[in-house]
């Protein structure tokens, strides 16, 4: 393997570290992988729903996964700086700690809830079987928002197919979802026999006294974003 500067090795090997800090996660396919510029857009249905009270809530498909986590303003170049909170597991955690302190956008810190889900997805070549794949989104997202109030009307989230687009690039990006009246797409995406992540295995932990450093308490907040060239997003990433 050859490396075109330094930089990118260091940043090669920060990958590395922050992989082993976060206890490899195998790899799953995000539906993120799917929207990576302007316009992107795809069909899917929900495999799971958010509530077990839900209408078609099945045991042996379980639930998606309400996860409080924290996201660090440190690292904006480094979407992927998002890890669970360890407050309710260790009893300790560095982005509660920091949250409450007197630094400069302290609130910035404090834990969010991000949902975790499996879907199933449109091939996209037609004849293609679908594909399960892991949607993520801030549970204050316009999304979610939208996917609550579906619920809440038909009191499910598999009733029907989702058409999600992305418009916009980097930070000025943003998702229209909107519910696909269609039978035949339902069609193409049976819910039987379609396999499922385990979606605890994606939630990033890292454990407390690694925690200062994988959120980048080390770094000069100055000159991290500035450093790191923009590149494609990896297909594993679960940023939105
Ligand atoms: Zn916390």
């Amino acid at each position: 393997m050859s490396f075109k500067s330094l930089k990118e090795l260091r940043q090669m090997q920060q990958e590395q570290a922050d992989r082993r800090a976060a206890g490899d996660r195998p790899k799953a396919t995000w539906l993120s992988s799917r929207l990576g510029k302007n316009g992107d857009s795809v069909k899917f249905r929900f495999l799971q729903e958010l509530d077990e009270d839900a209408a078609g809530y099945d045991e042996a498909r379980g639930l998606g996964l309400i996860v409080m986590e924290h996201d660090s303003p440190w690292l904006p170049g480094s979407p992927s700086k998002h890890a669970r909170c360890t407050m309710e597991t260790e009893g300790q955690c560095y982005g509660c700690e920091v949250s409450v302190s007197k630094i400069e956008g302290a609130y910035k810190w404090k834990a969010k809830p991000k949902i975790y889900v499996n879907v199933l997805v449109t091939p996209e070549k037609e004849g293609d079987a679908p594909e399960t794949m892991i949607a993520s989104w801030r549970a204050n997202s316009d999304v979610v928002k939208f996917l609550l109030s579906h619920a809440e009307a038909y009191d499910t989230l598999l009733n029907m197919a989702f058409k999600i687009t992305r418009n916009g690039q980097k930070t000025d990006t943003t998702y229209t979802i909107m519910p696909l009246m269609s039978d035949k797409v339902l069609a193409q995406l049976p819910l039987d026999g379609a396999e499922l992540y385990d979606l605890e295995q994606y939630i990033i932990k890292v454990p407390y006294e690694k925690q200062p450093e994988y959120f980048g308490a080390a770094t000069p907040v100055a000159e991290a974003p500035s450093e790191v060239p923009s590149r494609p997003r990896a297909t594993d990433s679960d940023e939105w």
